[in-house]
């Protein structure tokens, strides 16, 4: 029995399927979780010493790689100082400040302690701020584990085959419209039939959990027309594309603003935080200056703030991106080049340091039903095989794929000639 094999039978006792999170207890690919005691670079090692190049990066968050010097000693220093007064500190200025600046559409921001506390108190601001109920998603799309956003939701909620959860009233469930992603003209329909009932769209500027879906020319510009015909507040969910799609995130890599963003995953460095902010007239709509409520005992953690900051300083360096972008773009041309000469059809794409690869016929992927139609058994198997051949992919066919900056090109290699290897077997 491996280490990890020990270990999750022992936590199964005690936690509900073994895991603090549904997607890490590998039910999308069968087998046993690997359980991880450290991590280093671009590497993660497992209980039983096993190495593994790491295209999930804690979800997000380790775009520099894991246990960056330069984070490890600014929470060492912070340490030191004390974890948490649960009272105003320079660091959540210094932070805020450098969203701001990083983020031009982001005139006020507060800060929380993940995605989902990120999302949930967007759509409450857009509803206090409108005075209506209403808002829009889109099919696919996952915006954390709120209750208004988890109606056809992705990532681990597709995964296990619950995209609406019980335990959401009806009632509240039937003010959310979900739309297809990248359908354009039913979002045209949608607002011509109540958009002044719509107090918000949410969307992922880049669809990250049902794989990695691109938007279509258009597709988020239509949202911008639509929302300010109607006086809907534009939501981008943020949390997976902020920081890595490029510094200022999808909103300026496809020149779209929204009128808030949600943040999460980079901008915490790997500790627990997230992030809402956008237009100033909007923002002065939470408390303490206006009527919408919205708290957090740990919300601005030090220690949370130091981490966070020190990895948007260090995505900051000139070349940052266009560099995670290119390493991205090897992985993901290599693995598409690496199935055709094995003939397996495969799509491939992705927007700066994230990617997706599909086990499908098809040569691109723009909507849900496509995603659905996608050849999940061979995942499974692709899955297993690199996981075995020291590779470390997102235990799902309806996640996206990081990039790091401690990806080498040795490492690239190593997971394009293992992948080679698994695509003979399939
Ligand atoms: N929004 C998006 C786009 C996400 O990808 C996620 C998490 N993967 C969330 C929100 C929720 O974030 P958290 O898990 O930190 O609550």
């Amino acid at each position: 029995m491996s280490q990890s094999e020990n270990l999750f039978a022992q936590a199964q006792k005690y936690i509900p399927g073994g895991v603090n999170s549904p997607v890490r207890a590998f039910r999308g690919v069968g087998g046993t979780p690997i359980f991880f005691n450290h991590a280093e670079g671009a590497y993660l090692y497992d209980e039983d010493g096993k190495r593994y190049i790491d295209y999930i990066g804690s979800w997000g968050p380790m775009i520099l790689g894991h246990s960056d010097p330069r984070i490890k000693a600014a929470l060492h220093a912070q340490v030191d100082l004390g974890v948490g007064y649960g009272a105003p500190t320079a660091i959540e200025t210094d932070m805020a400040k450098k969203v701001c600046e990083l983020v031009p559409s982001i005139e006020l921001v507060r800060m929380v302690n993940s995605g989902t506390e990120a999302t949930m108190s967007a759509v409450r601001l857009a509803r206090g701020y409108t005075g209506r109920d209403k808002i829009v998603k889109f099919e696919g799309c996952y915006h954390g584990h709120v209750d208004s956003l988890l109606v056809k939701a992705g990532s681990g909620a597709l995964t296990l085959g619950v995209p609406t959860s019980p335990g959401i009233p009806a009632s509240l469930a039937e003010h959310t419209l979900t739309l297809d992603y990248n359908d354009i003209d039913g979002v045209r329909e949608t607002f011509a039939q109540m958009g002044e009932q719509i107090a918000a769209i949410i969307v992922e500027p880049v669809a990250g959990n049902m794989n990695c879906i691109p938007p279509v020319p258009g597709f988020l510009e239509c949202l911008r027309e639509v929302c300010d015909a109607s006086g809907a507040v534009l939501i981008f969910d943020e949390v997976m594309t902020g920081f890595r799609v490029a510094l200022g995130g999808a909103q300026s890599y496809y020149g779209v603003t929204p009128d808030l963003t949600t943040l999460g995953k980079v901008i915490g460095g790997g500790l627990p935080v997230g992030a809402f902010g956008g237009k100033r007239e909007i923002m002065e709509y939470i408390a303490p200056l206006g009527p919408v409520y919205q708290a957090g005992t740990l919300s601005g953690n030090p220690l949370a703030m130091v981490a966070g900051l020190t990895s948007l300083n260090a995505i900051s360096e000139p070349g940052f991106h266009d560099a995670l972008a290119q390493k991205a773009a090897a992985v993901r041309d290599g693995l598409k080049a690496a199935a055709d000469k094995a003939g397996i059809p495969m799509a491939v794409q992705g927007a700066g340091g994230m990617f997706g690869f599909f086990f499908t016929e098809e040569s691109s992927i723009t909507r849900f039903d496509q995603v659905m139609a996608c050849d999940v058994e061979r995942f499974k198997a692709f899955f297993q095989g690199m996981l075995t051949e020291g590779v470390y992919l997102a235990p799902s066919a309806f996640e996206a794929s990081f990039a790091s900056a401690a990806l080498s090109e040795e490492d690239i290699a190593h997971t394009l000639k293992a992948a080679e290897k698994v695509f003979a077997t399939l």
